[in-house]
């Protein structure tokens, strides 16, 4: 191996994205997708963009995308230009790194939460500290009093699902009024409280959403972020450096529908929400131990079998759920929140092997 290829190897340890079956009907509870599916107006939307032809797909989208990001704020409370939208929140995260975290201190986040700050870190070669989180896996603010080049939050975190409060959060941002402090809100729609409302009070605060969880639109890759302008300006200096469009035209126009229709995101939020509380309760009666969730996932361990081990057998099943094979949790799994159906089949496969095994 070259010298030039061998450092490649070792500076970039690429994320490890969730297992994509190809199976006709897997039991899929292992990437957090939402088992409802988009709004119709998602596909009406594209249909009228498209009409009978694909001819509109000739032409560039607009690479502000303006009336999306001008929805994204009516439905906000912001103003327009306080939003950036990106191919996928992921997108934006790389943006955010590549753009507003390159200070002399180390960025913070915690020792368990979304794999892709780690990855990032590495890839744009910015120093990171792992602040632990508490025996309960809960987040202690305070640990974030040290000096540093910016803080990464996901609220509720992943894959704990645990939430902190509003309140928590305004401590953090008032002590740290001179780094960028990036709250990842891909769950809230699922039982947190959002910090939006914050950003005219915190300029320093970037709050980063997406469509593929609660608008059930990860296959179309739409995330954005909120707040104050010279960060959203930052943002978009770096994507024109980059890749002027994101978004495709059948991305915005869909998006925009998504975000239109509030009855279905509600309906299926709280159906979600609801089935989250069901099956964390038929979890506990098996043994599990399930931590409090404000997401569309739960993150459960039992005190006498190997995570691993159940992983692998429900695998067998057809049904898929997250192990990670990493210190700390792994005796956990992630559980995606499914359909009253495919929460049942899991159940159902879960007290088999209990019988089995006894
Ligand atoms: N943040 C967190 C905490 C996530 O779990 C995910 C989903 N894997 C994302 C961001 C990225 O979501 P997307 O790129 O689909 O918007």
């Amino acid at each position: 191996m070259s010298r030039f290829w061998s450092d490649i190897v070792h500076r970039l340890i690429p994320y490890t994205p969730g297992e994509q079956p190809v199976l006709a009907h897997p039991v899929k509870l292992n990437t957090n997708e939402n088992p409802y599916g988009p709004s119709p107006r998602v596909l009406e939307a594209i249909k009228a963009e498209l009409g009978d032809h694909a001819d509109a797909l000739r032409r560039y989208p607009d690479p502000t995308a303006r009336t999306l990001c001008e929805t994204i704020a009516r439905h906000l409370g912001v103003r327009a230009g306080q939003v950036f939208v990106g191919n996928g929140s992921d997108e934006v995260l790389a943006h955010v790194f590549q753009g507003l975290l390159r200070h002399a201190h180390p960025i913070l986040f915690a020792d368990i939460t979304y794999s892709f700050y780690p990855t990032y870190a590495r890839l744009f070669e910015i120093d990171y500290r792992l602040i632990p989180l508490e025996a309960d896996f809960s987040l202690d603010v305070d640990a974030y009093r040290q000096p540093n080049g910016g803080i990464l939050i996901a609220n509720p975190n992943a894959p704990t699902g645990r939430a902190l409060s509003l309140k928590s959060l305004e401590r953090l941002l008032d002590a740290n009024p001179d780094s960028v402090v990036v709250i990842d809100e891909a769950y809230v729609d699922f039982g947190a409280e959002s910090a939006v409302g914050l950003i005219d009070r915190y300029p320093q605060l970037l709050v980063v959403q997406t469509l593929s969880k609660s608008r059930s639109l990860a296959g179309m890759r739409v995330g954005y972020a909120i707040g104050h302008r010279d960060l959203i300006d930052a943002l978009t200096r770096v994507k024109d450096s980059f890749n002027s469009y994101p978004l495709d035209r059948l991305a915005q126009v869909g998006a925009i529908a998504a975000i239109e229709d509030v009855a279905w995101f509600d309906k299926t939020r709280q159906a979600v929400m609801a089935s989250r509380e069901t099956l964390s309760a038929q979890l506990e009666a098996l043994g599990f131990r399930v931590l409090p969730s404000a997401a569309n996932f739960v993150f459960a361990t039992h005190p006498d079998e190997d995570a691993g081990a159940i992983a692998a057998a429900l695998r067998e099943r057809e049904i898929f759920v997250r192990h990670f094979r990493l210190p700390r949790i792994e005796q956990f799994l992630r559980i995606s929140i499914g359909t009253d159906a495919e929460c049942a089949a899991l159940v159902t496969a879960l007290k088999e092997r209990a019988r089995v095994t006894e």
